[in-house]
């Protein structure tokens, strides 16, 4: 498929590569949708084996954003970029300043952010040249890591989750098994424990379990058995594309909530989810935190106001989850139902404003 017939068939609004030749950057920024405002995506740095495989990445995790922002009500657009090359040797100040230019030039249709691959470290070097990058470190005036905000929102999920299915979102007595105990993970199993849930946790890294097991005492498994532990919710924290035929058929449990991003491998996944009485909980609503939180920087960064809004994730769930009973869907369509809804209802709104004052 050529560039333009994945980019129509996609949606999106454009495509930009760029390259640096002393610093050896190669780039591809993708905006999928500024119907709700600047299009809000991370930089994911990863030595793809072609451009192709680049391009393919950049334009499925744009859209993504898109629906997440929209989901979320933030007023952000969808966009995300990836830069091609290996995270351990190729960084330089001069990529990430050339990098940072490049965003310039799009003059704030696309802001960037750290992903996969890049740290609030970098960001730093990126924001030396653009105004259009958040996510620096506290002490540069940014919002820092987002995955303790990350965890939180996963938290308020559960919550909503229990509440949807049980009558009562407390999570005192129910199973969690918590598949990754990285970054997000760990906090989450500090927000379990804390409220006196049953939890259990699989990690390919032993280190990983073994930092969590000492410091709160709870259960491990193998990764590859996470998915056939008996428990309440099933929560998906390392990769993607976990929930699959092979997979979904070994589940024993009642509900999938988890931070991992696009956990579905295929849209069928959701309806195998459904057939066989899971709920789950889609992992663009559910792991809004980090985005809420960044967005919140470019209001001039308020920690307060910005766990407030991820706390909102509790109501967001709740929607969703009431809207694919009400309509009889899956709450991964009823998502993508609400944020379609609201980009072209508020983008509507937009487009007036913009005719109104031009
Ligand atoms: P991380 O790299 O810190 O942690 C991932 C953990 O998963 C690691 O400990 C890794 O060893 C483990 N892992 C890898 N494969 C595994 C497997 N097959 N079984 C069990 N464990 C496995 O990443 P993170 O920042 O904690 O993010 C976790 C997931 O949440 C990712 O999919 C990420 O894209 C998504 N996410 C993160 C954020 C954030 O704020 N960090 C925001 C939105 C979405």
């Amino acid at each position: 498929m050529s560039v333009f017939d994945s980019v129509q068939a996609m949606g999106h609004e454009q495509v930009v590569y760029g390259h640096d030749p002393v610093s050896g950057l190669k780039t591809i920024i993708a905006i999928h949708s500024t119907a709700l405002g600047p299009a809000l995506g991370g930089t994911r740095f990863y030595p793809y084996e072609s451009e192709e495989e680049a391009l393919i990445d950049v334009l499925r995790l744009a859209k993504g954003m898109s629906y997440k922002s929209a989901a979320a009500g933030l007023d952000l657009g969808g966009g995300k970029a990836v830069i091609i090359g290996d995270p351990r040797t190729d960084k330089s100040e001069r990529l990430f300043r050339a990098y940072g230019r490049f965003v310039d030039s799009l003059g704030g249709s696309y802001i960037t952010a750290e992903d996969v691959g890049t740290t609030t470290q970098d960001m730093t070097f990126v924001r030396r040249e653009t105004r259009w990058a958040v996510g620096t470190p506290f002490a540069e005036g940014g919002s820092g890591d987002p995955s303790p905000v990350t965890a939180r929102g996963l938290y308020a999920s559960c919550r909503a989750v229990a509440q949807h299915l049980w009558g009562d979102s407390d999570l005192s007595g129910r199973k969690v098994v918590v598949q990754g105990v990285g970054k997000v993970g760990t906090a989450f199993v500090r927000l379990l424990v804390e409220a006196r849930a049953e939890v259990v946790v699989s990690d390919t890294y032993q280190s990983a379990i073994d930092n969590v097991v000492d410091t709160f005492g709870v259960k491990a498994v193998e990764s590859r058995d996470s998915f056939a532990e008996p428990c309440d919710i099933f929560s998906p924290c390392a990769m993607g594309a976990i929930l699959n035929e092979e997979t979904i058929p070994r589940l024993q449990c009642q509900a999938v909530a988890g931070s991992a991003n696009n956990q579905l491998a295929t849209d069928e996944d959701g309806r195998r989810l459904a057939e066989r009485g899971i709920l789950y909980a889609p992992d663009f609503v559910v792991n809004a935190g980090g985005v809420i939180n960044v967005y919140d920087e470019l209001l001039g960064y308020s920690k307060t106001r910005a766990l407030h809004r991820v706390d909102g994730i509790y109501d967001a769930t709740i929607r969703i989850l009431e809207t694919a009973r009400e309509r009889d869907i899956t709450p991964h369509d009823a998502a993508i139902h609400v944020a379609e809804r609201r980009m072209d209802e508020i983008g509507a709104l937009n487009r007036m404003r913009t005719v109104g004052h031009p």
